[in-house]
């Protein structure tokens, strides 16, 4: 099965105190497509360091990383930036909607910033908000939303340029159980029905049933959950 993401002997440190303490230690993974991973692991413990390695935001000190079947360590800024608009789909703990744009605007901007024919990007945007439950909320602006509701859009937001890999960094963390559970529903049927591959770091067991696989980050690497 095709690997959408890889990652190969990464190591990052950061100096804390004019020493270098190590955060990854030689973690590696492979996601294939429409598979579904959570990772979990204690607060500090490196989840956000090693996301932000996985969808190019972070270079790390050492190690490979393949999204697509494209290497990108090592790419320029620009390459890197088209990388990200392209081919990966962030979901935060908070949805950081721009309060300015109608949720139609939110999504019509990711559009426009990945150059995306108007014509089809309107119609991904209805096909997106029809799907996630906000046809009716097209219009309105993120401070009339419920934090359920944000979150959808921060999803829709996500999805919008279809990309190849889906990375969520606690997105379930400001909702209620009941609408966690839909919000991460909806990443795992997407990983299934488009064959993306997903990586969800979370504390939330309750969504883990919803997920392919569980690994824990301890001492800097991936380990099966036991
Ligand atoms: P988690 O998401 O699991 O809580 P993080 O990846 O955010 O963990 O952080 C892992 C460790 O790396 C923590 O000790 C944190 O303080 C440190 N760290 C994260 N980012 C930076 C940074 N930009 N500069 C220095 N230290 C950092
Ligand atoms: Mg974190």
């Amino acid at each position: 099965m095709r690997h959408r993401m890889i990652l190969g002997n990464i190591t990052h440190a950061f100096e804390d105190g004019g020493m270098q303490r190590t955060v990854l230690d030689h973690l590696s993974l492979q996601v294939s497509e429409g598979e579904f991973v959570a990772v979990m692991g204690p607060s500090g413990s490196g989840k956000s360091t090693f996301l932000s390695i996985a969808g190019a935001l972070l270079k790390p000190a050492s190690g490979e990383v393949w999204l697509d079947g494209e290497a990108i360590v090592g790419k320029e800024k620009q390459a890197l930036s088209d990388i990200r608009l392209n081919k990966i789909g962030f979901i935060f703990q908070s949805a950081n909607l721009i309060p300015y744009l109608k949720v139609e605007e939110q999504l019509m901007l990711v559009a426009k910033l990945g150059d995306m024919d108007k014509a089809k990007a309107n119609e991904r945007v209805r096909e997106l908000l029809l799907k996630l439950g906000l046809d009716h909320r097209r219009s309105a602006y993120p401070d009339k939303l419920s934090g359920g509701e944000r979150q959808r859009v921060a999803i829709a937001r996500a999805l919008m340029n279809d990309p190849a890999v889906l990375l969520a960094d606690e997105p379930t963390a400001s909702l209620d159980a009941s609408r966690g559970m839909d919000v991460v529903r909806m990443i795992a049927g997407e990983a299934k029905e488009r064959g993306k591959s997903a990586i969800m770091v979370t504390h939330d067991e309750r969504v883990l049933p919803l997920c392919d696989r569980v690994l824990y980050l301890e001492n800097g690497r991936l380990i099966p959950q036991r």
